[in-house]
């Protein structure tokens, strides 16, 4: 198991008077996670050990803040919220700390069961139940206690700022409405569901390449929407080429890509030959890009040094439609998406 599997991006390191049991106690884990988690047989463990730790996608509540609007932010349903948190609305305070994401849910192994079908029942990949569960050989038996990390779906995809990574999914059949190609310029000249995006965006990004063009920057759009479909083909295809976790680290799975909104672009530009590559950073329309996008309501999505927040490598070449408010809000915070939702 390696340190960038999926949702374990935080690690505790043992310390001299450290048992497991403190550990576990201390992060408000069950003891039997930790352990599966980290491929422990016992409760053994050394000083200076990295243990792999499941964070928790936490909120805490702000004045004038309501389950409804706490639900409405992060696309959770309230009902949800409320079950997972297991809160009465009246019981909601300032301050109070909310779980945000799904619990892990623990699922025994039982006769005839295989490792493809418990990863079908839960939509989960069988790489993720293998990696989580530091099963060998794909060998599982009866009785077995499997955890498994229920992705949260959104329930309002169509939310202007839904927030879509790899703790937040969107549903397999959404399609945003009114999908609409930009009048901007692509590489290419034959059509192709990634040159479309939602109207609001395609119109933002017109007034972005038009005044880019005026300013000299020879900005190409590559990639805007992209179907759950196509999202699954290609993480599938990555997946069989190199592995699940180098995918995972440079791709999204199928309902955990922002470009399934709508919302999103990618960029480039003749320089470096229409790629996606970090050097765009670099180039003219690269820093144009990151000193403009934000006055047309867009924001580099993934930015340098909060990969640990964003779960996804420095992409200089990605830019989503938040509306300008926000998206000068967030340029001048120096934030990522998430911190500047307040995820935690
Ligand atoms: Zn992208």
């Amino acid at each position: 198991m390696s340190f960038n599997s999926e949702n374990i991006i935080e690690e505790y390191i043992v310390k001299e008077t450290d048992t497991l049991v403190d550990i576990a106690s201390k992060l408000d884990l069950p003891i039997l996670e930790l352990r599966l988690i980290n491929g422990l047989y016992n409760n053994d463990i050394y000083v200076g050990q990295r243990l792999k730790v499941y964070p928790k996608k936490t909120y805490i509540v702000k004045p004038n803040d309501s389950l409804f609007s706490i639900g409405k932010k992060f696309g959770v349903a309230e009902d949800k919220l409320k079950h997972i948190n297991n809160i009465d609305e009246g019981k909601l305070y300032e301050g109070k700390r909310l779980v945000i994401s799904d619990p892990i849910v623990k699922y025994t192994v039982k006769q005839h069961d295989d490792i493809e079908k418990i990863a079908q029942t839960f939509k989960i990949l069988v790489e993720e139940l293998i990696e989580y569960n530091g099963i060998n050989d794909y060998q599982i038996f009866t009785g077995q206690e499997l955890y498994i990390k229920m992705p949260s779906t959104v329930n309002n995809p169509s939310f202007f700022h839904v927030l879509v990574n790899k703790s937040f999914t969107l549903p397999q059949y959404y399609v945003p409405e009114k999908l609409t190609v930009p009048n901007v310029s692509f590489p290419f000249e034959y059509f192709h569901e990634k040159k479309l995006m939602r109207e609001d965006g395609a119109r933002a990004l017109e007034c972005l390449f038009k005044k880019a063009n005026e300013d000299g920057i020879d900005l190409y759009a590559l990639s805007g929407y992209r179907s759950y479909s196509r999202q699954k083909f290609i993480f599938e295809s990555g997946v069989k080429e190199e592995g699940f976790e180098i995918t995972n680290r440079l791709s999204a799975k199928p309902g955990n890509s922002e470009h399934q909104t709508g919302l999103a672009m990618d960029v480039t530009c003749p320089q470096i030959k229409y790629s996606l590559d970090q050097s765009f950073e670099n180039t003219k329309e690269g820093h144009w890009i990151k000193e403009n996008a934000h006055k047309f309501g867009f924001i580099l999505r993934y930015l340098k040094g909060k990969e640990h927040i964003t779960g996804y490598q420095y992409e200089p070449w990605h830019i989503r439609y938040v509306g300008k408010e926000t998206a000068i809000s967030i340029k001048n915070l120096g934030l990522t998406f998430e911190e500047y939702l307040g995820i935690e």
